[in-house]
């Protein structure tokens, strides 16, 4: 049951009135010379996402499942090499280290940031540890600089997956800038989306951007010369187009998801449930606005109350990796407390850059009347 205002739980109707025009005749154009396929849109946006995150090469591709897949093949993981990655995410994380044979090994989350534990990786590391791949989950970094200092002690790889985080900023630098590869989404729900499938991989290592170039259209280095094991992995001009529209104002989308997850959390403060930490040294660009409550119960019959007043809500994720039945044989020697307690927590309220004050404050209102 749902009243008659409900609000959208992602607003991309509001973007899509305000970028008409530009998004309209990016996709004439494309229909008008008709290159459908590694057309000049995507050199385009490739050259302009790379200046955006400051980083020497970006490559378009697929998806961002496609770009995890891709930045794990050009480092040449093999059948049982491990990668330390967190086991609370999308299964897209762990679902490529195993497509390729490799071993996803799971460490636990910081209960207040939900990001995975730094502290926790080393004792991870193995004589088969290849990469470690950690989530900036809900657009929020994790902390990269002590992961980049374990990957350099033990020759470590390191894969930033950054679907939810595009546009997030960390001790001064972007997300997607901050690791050997940066991996993201255009999903339509991701901070930058596209409308479809479409994601991008940086980096600023000239060899591995080449190898990312070839596998991405089945390992060729020149047309039917396959010098390697490649994918069918392009992003598509159409959403390119797309992209480069959306670009127009996406400094403006991602001032105000940080201003409009500001003033959430603001407002929660007299509200009794805990919000997510955000360090000091990084912003949050809240892919999902995510807040944690008491325990399964509570989060049930409040999601169920917020319904009945018009306030969609969702769960990313109900279940930690490791309980899932295609990923539980990869559950660790250790227990994952924090990953299993966050998943009967958590709870995502309506998010986008066109969330009204208005539309907030309905927000904030349905969740006090329901946890009166
Ligand atoms: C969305 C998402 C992905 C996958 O991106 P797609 O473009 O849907 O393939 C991977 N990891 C995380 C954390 C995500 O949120």
């Amino acid at each position: 049951m749902s009243s008659t205002n409900s609000l959208p739980f992602i607003d991309l109707k509001s973007q899509y009135a305000a970028l008409k025009s530009s998004v309209d005749a990016r996709i004439q154009r494309v229909l008008d010379h008709g290159q459908y396929i590694m057309g000049p849109e995507v050199k385009e946006l490739e050259t302009a996402l790379a200046a955006h995150v400051g980083v020497k090469h970006c490559i378009t591709v697929a998806s961002g499942t496609e770009a995890l897949l891709i930045a794990l093949m050009t480092l040449d993981l093999q059948p049982g090499d491990e990668v330390i990655t967190t086991p609370f995410t999308f299964a897209a994380t762990a679902e490529t280290i195993v497509l390729l044979g490799g071993v996803p090994v799971f460490v636990d989350i910081e209960p207040d940031s939900c990001n995975i534990d730094a502290r926790l990786i080393e004792a991870a590391v193995t004589p088969r540890t290849r990469a470690i791949m950690p989530v900036s989950l809900y657009g929020q970094v994790a902390d990269m600089d002590e992961i980049n200092a374990i990957a350099a002690k033990h020759g470590l790889a390191v894969i930033e997956d950054a679907a939810q985080s595009f546009g997030a900023s960390y001790r001064g630098k972007k997300s997607c800038a901050l690791s050997t590869w940066g991996a993201t989404s255009f999903f339509p729900s991701k901070p930058l989306g596209c409308y479809g499938d479409g994601g991008a991989l940086f980096t600023d290592d000239d060899t591995l951007a080449q190898a990312a170039r070839e596998i991405r259209v089945h390992g060729q280095s020149q047309r039917y010369t396959h010098t390697r094991v490649g994918v069918g992995g392009r992003m598509d001009t159409l959403q390119c187009a797309i992209v480069l529209a959306k670009l127009e104002r996406f400094d403006w989308e991602i001032a105000q998801r940080i201003a409009i997850g500001e003033r959430y959390q603001h407002l929660l403060q007299a509200l009794p449930l805990q919000r997510l930490a955000v360090r000091e040294d990084r912003n949050c660009v809240w892919a999902q606005f995510t807040v944690l409550l008491q325990n399964g119960a509570q989060r049930s019959a409040l999601q169920q109350a917020l319904q009945t007043q018009g306030v969609p809500t969702a769960i990313h994720y109900p279940r930690p990796l490791h309980r899932q039945p295609a990923y539980e044989r990869f559950a660790p020697a250790w227990a994952l407390p924090h990953a299993e307690a966050a998943a009967e927590r958590v709870m995502s309220l309506p998010m986008s850059a066109d969330l009204s004050a208005a539309q907030q404050d309905q927000v904030i209102a349905a969740l006090r009347q329901a946890l009166a």
